[in-house]
């Protein structure tokens, strides 16, 4: 499932191509490609002028010159993909943006209908209209106005394992399975710990990690990525990320050599090292001061 390194790269991807461009029409190729609870017609942006690609979390918003907004969600494999207007429909093609380029048009894909792109009520945040998708959601560890403060505060409140906190995009969002786990080796902390047993300085090693593993994740999409081929693929499109507990179970951890476990959560899976992520603390013993 694509995580913010993920949809922030396909952001990238999208921003120098849309951004200026007028929607010229939108099509619904398959109706699994547009959310059951949109807001208005795809009609209704249609002659807008996209004025900035966005991002939240995992979130993108086409912001258009309209008291609207278009959102997408890659859900579990979505793809956008600019393509030549004369190059045959694609199997999973979902929705079509035609944004008046006489070569290329805009196609949605997506194999597991997951994903999705909608019309999206605008709504007032801190001065701001944003769509109310990004509106559900807290900011990004990315995003300028991230109140690392506030995050942390959030944390040391939840009475659950950390890396369902992790997950919740309640509190911060973007984070995904697979970097929870990585963040979470990183940090040296057992998923499992509860958040408000740990301490300040643990929560502040945690988020650093987060940011440290997901913008290695950037970089690596960064470099690999052609800017006229948009691809967010939720099997086999990953960036060759050096993965070090997610899906490594059996494989020697490359701090301390022991085996990475993987443990159940929820109908997913945890991944990390036994030794480094010890679920409880070992109390430190006292160091008798030197006179
Ligand atoms: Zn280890």
């Amino acid at each position: 499932m694509p995580e913010l390194p993920e949809v922030e790269t396909v952001r990238r991807g999208l921003e120098p191509w849309v951004v200026g461009k007028k929607i010229k029409k939108i099509e619904v190729v398959h109706k699994g490609g547009n959310r059951s609870n949109t807001f208005a017609p795809f009609s209704a942006v249609e002659g807008a002028k996209v004025r900035n690609m966005r991002r939240r979390g995992k979130f993108l918003w086409f912001e258009v010159n309209r008291n609207l907004g278009l959102v997408a969600h890659l859900g579990m494999s979505g793809q956008f993909i600019i393509q030549e207007r004369k190059a045959p429909d694609e199997k999973h093609l979902r929705v079509r943006i035609d944004c008046g380029d006489r070569r290329r048009e805009l196609r949605f894909i997506d194999q597991r209908t997951f994903g999705w792109v909608a019309i999206d009520q605008l709504v007032q945040e801190e001065g701001l209209e944003i769509p109310t998708s990004f509106a559900r959601i807290a900011r990004d560890i990315f995003d300028s106005q991230f109140d690392r403060e506030k995050v942390i505060e959030r944390i040391m409140k939840k009475r659950s394992p950390i890396k369902p906190v992790l997950l919740d995009q309640s509190v911060m969002s973007g984070v995904g399975n697979i970097y929870a786990d990585e963040a979470l080796w990183l940090a040296a902390i057992h998923p499992e710990r509860l958040a408000n047993t740990l301490k300040r300085s643990e929560i502040e090693d945690l988020l650093s990690s987060v940011k440290e593993v997901m913008s290695a994740a950037l970089k690596q999409g960064g470099t690999s990525f052609d800017d006229l081929y948009i691809n967010v693929n939720g099997e086999s499109g990953y960036f060759d990320v050096e993965l070090e507990a997610y899906a490594q179970d059996g494989e020697p951890c490359s701090r301390c050599g022991t085996e990475i476990r993987r443990i159940a959560f929820g109908n997913r899976s945890s991944h990390f090292c036994p030794r480094c992520q010890p679920r409880r603390v070992a109390k430190k013993v006292g160091v008798k001061r030197g006179k």
